[in-house]
């Protein structure tokens, strides 16, 4: 094929498909998978609230969604406590990053980030030709103070950093991430992703000030809520900011469907308190089943575990391909340090139990 009519920061980017969905592995393997872990999807489903606004929408499914979004971002403001201006929503954070670095970002900008973080940060910023710097993580934590020095050294346009973060479901407490924006850059905007703050301590989320002007916080309906499918996320922040994304959003793409599924989905905060509660136990549970196989799993603020059997980077490679044969879907890690872990989302026990029937199977034949 012929790219010739690529930009150049296009026909810089290698070929292939960074993010296999699920489904590949199926249509690869011919068969359906029996266990999936893979994606730190909500393994204990949504509301019934949402079965029920669904069902009361399709008929409406011959218009155009409300491009404004009114009534769910009125209903994020009233949950959150600050003005619906401050909102925007898109399909998933994914979208929203995907807008926002078409409203950032030039080709001589920089960006920083950690080494081995949640990827599609990256994916969105390298379409703009800006440069990613990165910084490597500290004992599977995002490296506060080393990205504040890169922060200092680059000066970028953005800095990206989810907490807790993807792939090692480590935390930071609200005072060190205060602490750390109030350390940036005048020109810099923390990009600071939640997707998974509704699993979180005590202590977790600093304080929300949607008028501060260097912030953008992002959080999803993917995660506790259990609407990965649906594809909604939004962000709060400044006004300038929130009202710029008019400038470049698809604005009908959030289906009405999906709209009315997150008003009633934020409406069951019953169902999210209980499923947070399912989650710690389900961390509980992986951490106990790891340990009976002589590994450790890290300690994580979400709905998914790194768990780390002592069998180094290649040995955890090798059990991601074998458990794959077996029709699981699990990921890992993928730079060197990080990589030595597998990454499961948390399950029901049965499933769990399941999971680590086979990984008992699996493992003596890596360790030997
Ligand atoms: N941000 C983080 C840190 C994630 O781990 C994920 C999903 O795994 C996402 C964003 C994706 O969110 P969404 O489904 O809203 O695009």
């Amino acid at each position: 094929m012929s790219k010739k009519h690529l930009r150049p920061a296009i026909q810089a980017i290698p070929d292939g498909r960074p993010f296999i969905p699920a489904d590949h592995i199926e249509r690869v393997q011919g068969r359906p998978l029996s266990i999936i872990v893979g994606a730190n999807e909500n393994r204990f489903g949504f509301s019934p609230k949402v079965s029920d606004a669904i069902a009361h929408s399709t008929h409406r499914s011959w218009r155009y969604p409300d491009g404004e979004l009114h009534d769910l971002r009125a209903a994020l403001g009233t949950h959150l406590g600050v003005g619906m201006e401050h909102i925007t929503v898109g399909g998933g954070i994914d979208g929203i990053l995907c807008d926002l670095v078409r409203l950032t970002l030039d080709p001589t900008d920089t960006v920083v980030t950690s080494l081995g973080a949640y990827p599609t940060f990256n994916y969105h910023v390298v379409t703009t030709g800006a440069q990613v710097i990165t910084v490597p993580y500290k004992d599977d934590h995002e490296d506060l103070e080393a990205l504040a020095a890169a922060a200092q050294k680059h000066h970028p346009k953005l800095l990206y950093l989810a907490n807790p973060d993807n792939p090692m479901g480590t935390w930071h407490s609200a005072e060190a991430i205060s602490a750390f924006a109030a350390s940036l850059p005048e020109e810099t905007l923390f990009i600071l992703d939640e997707a998974y703050i509704e699993c979180v301590p005590e202590g977790t989320a600093p304080l929300l000030v949607p008028t501060d002007e260097n912030c953008l916080r992002l959080r999803t309906f993917s995660k506790i809520y259990g609407l990965a499918g649906l594809r909604v996320g939004y962000g709060i922040g400044p006004v300038g900011l929130i009202s710029a994304f008019d400038k470049v959003r698809n604005h009908f793409g959030v289906a009405d469907i999906a709209q009315r599924a997150a008003l009633a989905a934020l409406g069951d905060q019953h169902f999210v308190e209980t499923t947070a509660q399912k989650i710690a136990h389900a961390r509980t549970t992986i951490t106990r089943l790891t340990l009976e196989m002589g590994g450790h799993a890290i300690p994580s603020a979400t709905n998914f575990m790194a768990v780390d059997f002592n069998i180094g980077l290649e040995g955890a490679n090798a059990l991601l391909a074998r458990l794959t044969a077996r029709d699981v879907f699990i990921r890992k890690p993928i730079v060197p340090v990080l990589g030595r872990t597998l990454r499961m989302s948390v399950a029901p026990d049965p499933e769990l139990e399941q999971l680590f029937e086979i990984i008992k199977d699996e493992l003596p034949k890596i360790r030997a």
